[in-house]
């Protein structure tokens, strides 16, 4: 019976440069050992283009004589095994944490196919590339260069399933099949490629997990909190058989984490516990990590004046004053599925508004954006007198399938990959393609 899958070839649509991003000019380079091929002539005799907008067209600044045309494409080869850091063609800017405080231009550089139009009168670039070289990449964003193999494996393989099961496509109707960023899974092209993680691309070429003749919809997040979260606590659709909750530890306990929040607060049993991480350099390990911050528990504060504007800027609605926080529904891994605010509204009446969806949730209680929606609110007996709201929380991230932390900790335990992938996607089946 064939393996079906989400993406219909070899290679996947990479949205690079969007139009939101609202960049009008650019500048694309490579080295001089790069073969470049494109559809305007020239390209031996230079190793950076500058383009800009001029007309509703792409003006090409680098080759004398190029007239003003409507898309260029540039391609270099593409195969995983012809990687190394840096390699491909060098764009200036990209947009790294699109929508994010943390937001900021970064320059990168992308092996495959480029092609660069305007639409809205910005420029777009969209990196069609073979999904293995695509894997290797994003494996490597998501991770540290002192990652150890066994968790560099588990992710790639992971990046892989997520990519070919497509389950998201998120994109297709903007002309690609991914975004860059993590909104699906962040893809840095080659720049901070190490020989360790493409060892890790090559020797795990192919290899995709299945349930069903299907490849996984492989979700993961940073850091679970102690207990892995079901998919149907997090997104519409119905339970997936192979994204359930579990203990993430070596040992299951009975009932579930939500039963009892305080005696989840104090559990560290888990392969994501910070107590595993204590004499490790986790940046090295994990990549961008706040290393100041602490995700398996956490604690934060935040003005209920800062939660009214919030309201307002999500819902339109604005209060006078915020009396209380009505929590209703929680997923196994105590993240909320929904919750109540109460309060005064601009009339002087009480009012009540619900916030559901983890997403919409992280929104609400954070100027940037929560670790989880798996929290108490500390101060609730005072919180109609208190100005602020304490919430004491754990995990960071949605908490469903592979929890990148927990990998690590199961990974420094000299525990096998295909040891990792089994305890985060029980029932699947491992296969080469
Ligand atoms: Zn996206
Ligand atoms: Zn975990």
């Amino acid at each position: 019976m064939p393996i079906s899958s989400g993406l219909n070839s070899d290679n996947i649509r990479v949205g690079i440069v969007l139009p939101e991003d609202k960049i009008n000019r650019t500048s694309l380079s490579w080295s001089s050992g790069m073969k470049i091929t494109g559809n305007i002539p020239g390209l031996e005799t230079t190793q950076n283009l500058d383009l800009s907008i001029d007309a509703g067209k792409l003006r090409i600044n680098g080759i004398a004589g190029t007239p003003l045309i409507d898309q260029l494409i540039l391609s270099c080869p593409d195969k995983v095994e012809n990687l190394s850091a840096e390699y491909g063609i060098h764009i200036d800017p990209v947009i790294a944490g699109r929508g994010f405080h943390w937001e900021k231009p970064i320059s990168v550089d992308f092996p495959g196919e480029l092609k660069i139009t305007i639409q809205d009168e910005q420029i777009k670039i969209v990196n069609t590339v073979n999904v293995e070289a695509y894997v290797a990449c994003v494996a490597t964003s998501e991770m540290g260069a002192e990652a150890p193999a066994d968790l560099l494996a588990a992710q790639t393989v992971v990046a892989r399933c997520w990519s070919l099961a497509l389950a998201e496509a998120k994109h297709l109707s903007e002309g690609f099949d991914v975004c860059n960023d993590d909104c699906c899974q962040r893809y840095q092209g080659t720049s901070f490629l190490t020989e360790h993680s493409l060892k890790a691309a090559v020797d795990t070429k192919g290899e995709v997990l299945i349930y069903d003749n299907k490849i996984i919809d492989a979700r993961y997040s940073k850091n679970c909190g102690g207990m892995v979260e079901a998919y149907d606590t997090i997104w519409e659709g119905g339970m997936v058989p192979y994204l359930i909750p579990l203990w993430d530890a070596p040992k299951q306990r009975p009932g579930y984490a939500v039963d009892d929040f305080d005696d989840l607060w104090n559990y560290d049993e888990a392969y994501c516990s910070s107590k595993r991480f204590e004499s490790v350099n986790l940046a090295g390990m994990l990549g961008k990590v706040d290393v100041s911050g602490s995700y398996y528990r956490w604690e934060q504060t935040m003005s209920k004046a800062d939660i009214l504007k919030n309201l307002k800027k999500y819902t339109g609605l604005t209060w006078q004053r915020l009396d209380g926080i009505r929590i209703m529904e929680r997923g196994p891994s105590s993240r909320i599925k929904y919750l109540f605010l109460d309060g005064i509204d601009q009339k002087g009446q009480a009012a009540e508004q619900m916030v559901k969806s983890e997403y919409g949730i992280r929104q609400m209680f954070s100027e940037s954006f929560l670790y989880s929606s798996a929290f108490i609110v500390k101060n609730d007996a005072s919180l109609k007198d208190d100005d602020h709201v304490v919430l004491r929380g754990v995990g960071w991230g949605h908490g469903v399938g592979l929890c990148q932390m927990g990998a690590l900790g199961m990974a420094l335990d000299n525990i096998n990959y295909k040891k990792i992938l089994s305890h985060y996607y029980p029932g699947t089946t491992f296969i080469k393609l």
